[in-house]
């Protein structure tokens, strides 16, 4: 690979055809699909992934807790997030899952289904990783890695080439795509780059914020999450219909944790919660409550048994505990069931069914598994991922406004995004 200084742009010579700079899922499938494509037309390409990194996709080989939820088989629009929320659709239609699970095992690797259509890769994150640089790689795709990219600059004439600073001078190319990713999780190699880059190209960013992070709680309430950690509870978390993203609810599995709450009903929910917002909690969502309470027959039973029915013992004397002051002095989980008033009832059942919390904040990018905003869609063709604006840029993956919902739907989106780009190119 030559290495140039930018004051020799009369010898500029392609260092490639294609530059992809970052070497994540997005990238990657971007190289091979295009890598293939053009070995099928017999019209070779050099092809080049640029990474800051020593190690390419590093938030691939951490996902899923290193299981790897590669994809979901519900993968359709609605499970995204994105001021254009059509603009995924056309590049999830030429990549269905199904389609993915065929590429997958043209890598020689598999994937099994569990609940809600997760899919997770039988042979384990790094595996695929590792299986797709290969792949790269014998398609004739070269990296280079360890190379952080600082700036973009489009060429200045028709047919010219795009100048890349990277920290170890310029690489030139006729078609450059983007694939920086977010600035989710900096540990694994988040980054503002696409922000920096977005305001040198005269393209329009959308501030990114954290996805699929957990909710911080306070005072009582991060006492109480504490004395429960590591218990898990299916759950319905819901915004205020008045709330910015009113109408929202999720229903899945909620861990207390140290700092407050996570498990996938929190992590998905704070992809729509705002700071200062209340959180209502239904802690046995399936469950008709009152009903349960007035069984026939169980008026003997104390109020603290039958709600044991619904939730674990120790979630049960917590909520007993934080009952307001006037029903506390009552010592209600104390008492038979037949011996309550219908108000007292009715605590008893709100202690189940609404809990209202507001988290003093989110553990945000630093525990984020995606972050929303990136580049506006609006400059993009959601068929090809082309650049309306100027021709030769593409963008894929999370680098672009598309934040997608616990459950394989971010890697989908980047397998998508890469394919559809990979095309094109
Ligand atoms: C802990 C964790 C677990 C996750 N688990 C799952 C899961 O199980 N299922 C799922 O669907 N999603 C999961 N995700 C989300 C998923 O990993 C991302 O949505 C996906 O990796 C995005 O792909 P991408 O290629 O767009 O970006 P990235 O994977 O972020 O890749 C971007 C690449 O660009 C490089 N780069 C960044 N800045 C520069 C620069 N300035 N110069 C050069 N290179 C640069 C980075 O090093 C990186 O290699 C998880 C995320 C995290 C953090």
């Amino acid at each position: 690979m030559s290495e140039r200084s930018t004051t020799t742009p009369l010898s500029q010579q392609p260092d490639a055809d294609i530059l992809i700079l970052g070497a994540g899922p997005a990238g990657m499938l971007c190289a091979l699909t295009a890598a293939r494509r053009a070995k099928e037309n017999k019209t070779p390409r050099e092809i080049l992934l640029v990474d800051q990194d020593r190690t390419p996709a590093r938030k691939l080989r951490a996902s899923g807790g290193g299981r790897c939820n590669c994809t979901n088989q519900n993968a359709s629009p609605e499970h995204y997030i994105s001021a254009n929320p059509r603009f995924t659709a056309q590049a999830l239609k030429r990549l269905p899952p199904a389609q993915f699970l065929n590429l997958l095992q043209g890598l020689g690797l598999s994937a099994s289904q569990e609940d809600q259509g997760k899919m997770f890769c039988d042979q384990g994150a790094e595996a695929l990783a590792l299986a797709l640089e290969k792949a790269c790689r014998k398609a004739g795709c070269r990296f280079l890695l360890g190379r952080p990219v600082v700036g973009v600059i489009p060429p200045k004439e028709k047919g010219g080439l795009f100048t890349v600073d990277t920290h170890h001078g310029p690489l030139f190319a006729p078609r450059v795509v983007l694939a920086l990713g977010s600035p989710a999780w900096p540990a694994l190699g988040g980054g503002d780059a696409i922000a920096r880059l977005a305001g040198q190209l005269g393209l329009t960013h959308i501030p990114a914020r954290p996805a699929l992070t957990p909710l911080v709680l306070s005072g009582p309430e991060l006492q109480l999450a504490r004395e429960l950690t590591g218990l898990s509870v299916t759950s319905r978390l819901s915004l205020n219909a008045e709330s910015a993203c009113g109408g929202v609810a999720i229903t899945d599995s909620l861990l207390f944790t140290h700092q407050g709450l996570s498990g996938p009903a929190a992590l998905r929910l704070s992809s729509y919660w705002r700071k200062g917002e209340p959180i209502s909690i239904d802690l046995a969502p399936e469950a008709d409550v009152p009903a349960l309470l007035r069984q026939p027959g169980r008026g003997k039973a104390l109020a603290r048994t039958i709600l044991s029915e619904l939730m674990p013992r120790r979630l049960v004397e917590a909520r007993l505990a934080a009952l307001p002051k006037e029903f506390a002095a009552r010592a209600l989980g104390d008492r038979r069931i037949a011996e309550l008033s219908r108000v007292e009832m009715d605590a008893l059942a709100n202690i189940v069914r609404e809990w209202r919390i507001t988290p003093r904040t989110t553990a945000g990018m630093a525990q984020a598994e995606a972050a929303s905003g990136g580049l506006d869609t609006d400059a993009f063709s959601p068929k090809t991922l082309q650049c309306k604006t100027i021709p030769g840029l593409f963008a894929l993956g999370e680098a672009l406004d598309v934040a997608g919902d616990l459950g394989g739907y971010n890697l989908h989106w980047a397998w998508a995004s890469g394919y559809a780009a990979g095309h094109a190119l």
